[in-house]
């Protein structure tokens, strides 16, 4: 018996996708890519914006047809917009046959159990083997909920409140990740680096997951710039598998837009506070998330914005349309007319990708460490994805040299020698700028 995932959304839903695969890999079902192979379909949604939500509603309507093309099919709905709107969803898709909101994901396994006891073909019997993973690049989620409230984001209404998980099951986890072929361990949650549990905070953390036996890289995803101390910084320049990569969302250029939104925090703060860690990082990527278009933005407010990305240089950047959700502050504003939000976008996102292309193009000619993910396939420790000419392991470490920077994902061919990874960290720090 086979299961498809389809998944909308950021990483965390990732890692719920892969966290729910588990439950029911340990049930005997196996992944498939094809949904035509499968007889259970989960489909886990986005709601933080309105268009990922009219994404995934669409594709659950078509499932209709998929679920009435063989006996004992089922679908099952998840996520963010499945709490969000779990009734709406029952009474118009009644063909649905779980629906688990983001506040229950953890609580998955058992359901799936019931589901999958309420066989109805014998057909269904038919179970494979689990499969092992082999993912190269692994999330382990720290922490689920968001204890602020950015006056637009709908995550703390859906995910509730920070629940944070203990040192040792973030650790264990680590280790099987390890054992099922992570090389690359990233540390998942909405403010991931607001993370506490008894006396340890996120830089212990940090420390205790790269010193597990087998990992090699650590990253974190989304970090605030409230949380980002001093002591984290220090963790991030001093343990070495703690990757030069950092994604920071600011969200806007402008004081009165950061205040608007409940963010807390100027640019003055957030610009010292990529300063300070270029200063401890200088090979560090930084990439960001900005919102255009928030109720009240004024032309100058935008500018701000654009100045902003100028100045900091972000390495690349998602910009986001504003987008309108129900039951949160913002959606009591008035909202600026969507040409304008459109024009803005439009803007910004040229100008992030102008300066990510000439990032990338720096790039050319210089020695990347780049980890296998797939065959030809993998990313540098700041977070570049690289298309390697020829075939390797998944897991390897291969020293690539850069020959085509024009695209979002760069193109390498390996450079042969004899090479480890340690002395390939050492050996690219000597000639940093001096590209070769
Ligand atoms: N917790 C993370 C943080 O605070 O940076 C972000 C999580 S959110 C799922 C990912 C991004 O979606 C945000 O950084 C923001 O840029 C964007 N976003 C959230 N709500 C939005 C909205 N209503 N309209 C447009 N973009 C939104
Ligand atoms: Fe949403 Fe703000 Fe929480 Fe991020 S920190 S999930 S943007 S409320």
């Amino acid at each position: 018996m086979k299961f498809y995932v389809r998944t909308y959304g950021c990483q965390m839903n990732v890692a719920d996708s892969n966290e729910m695969g588990r439950h029911l890999k340990a049930h005997g079902l196996v992944e498939t890519q094809d949904p035509e192979e499968a007889s259970i379909l989960l489909v886990n949604t986005c709601t933080v914006r309105q268009h990922a939500e009219d994404r995934a509603f669409s594709e659950i309507g078509r499932l209709k047809r998929w679920k009435a093309g063989h006996a004992g099919r089922k679908v099952v709905v998840t996520g963010c917009a499945a709490e969000r709107t779990k009734e709406y969803l029952e009474d118009r898709f009644p063909f649905v046959d779980l629906v688990v909101g983001a506040k229950s994901i953890e609580d998955f396994g058992l359901m799936a159990q019931r589901l999958l006891e309420r066989r109805e073909t014998d057909e269904e019997l038919d179970y494979a083997h689990p499969s092992v993973g082999d993912k190269v690049a692994a999330f382990v989620t720290i922490m689920r909920g968001c204890n602020y409230s950015c006056t637009y984001c709908i995550v703390p209404y859906v995910r509730g409140r920070e629940i944070y998980h203990s040192l040792d099951q973030i650790l264990g986890e680590t280790a099987d990740r390890v054992r099922e072929g992570a090389r690359e361990i990233t540390l998942l949650g909405q403010t991931v680096n607001s993370y506490r549990h008894g006396q340890y905070r996120f830089a212990d953390l940090l420390q205790a997951v790269a010193q597990v036996e087998g990992v090699e890289r650590v990253r974190f995803i989304s970090p605030h710039p409230y949380y980002m101390t001093d002591r984290v910084i220090e963790k991030m320049a001093t343990v070495p598998e703690v990757c030069e990569s950092l994604h920071l969302p600011v969200q806007s250029g402008s004081n009165t837009m950061l205040k608007a939104m409940a963010r807390n925090y100027t640019r003055e703060q957030y610009v010292s506070l990529i300063g300070k860690m270029r200063g401890a990082m200088p090979e560090m990527t930084v990439s960001t998330d900005i919102i255009v278009g928030f109720p009240g933005e004024t032309d100058d407010d935008f500018r701000r914005t654009l100045s902003m990305v100028e100045e900091l240089q972000f390495d690349w950047g998602f910009i986001f349309k504003y987008s309108t959700r129900e039951g949160t502050p913002a959606a009591n504003l008035e909202c600026l007319p969507q040409e304008l939000i459109e024009e803005r976008h439009q803007r910004c996102l040229e100008l992030i990708d102008r300066i990510a292309l000439e990032k990338r193009s720096a790039l050319l000619g210089t020695m990347q460490e780049v980890l296998v993910e797939e065959e030809n396939f993998g990313r540098t420790r700041t977070n570049y994805k690289v298309h390697i000419q020829g075939q390797f392991q998944p897991g390897e470490h291969v020293r690539v040299r850069i020959t085509n920077a024009q695209r979002a994902t760069l193109q390498g061919e390996s450079d042969d020698g004899n090479f480890t990874f340690q002395n390939f960290r050492q050996e690219n720090r000597g000639r940093a700028g001096a590209r070769s």
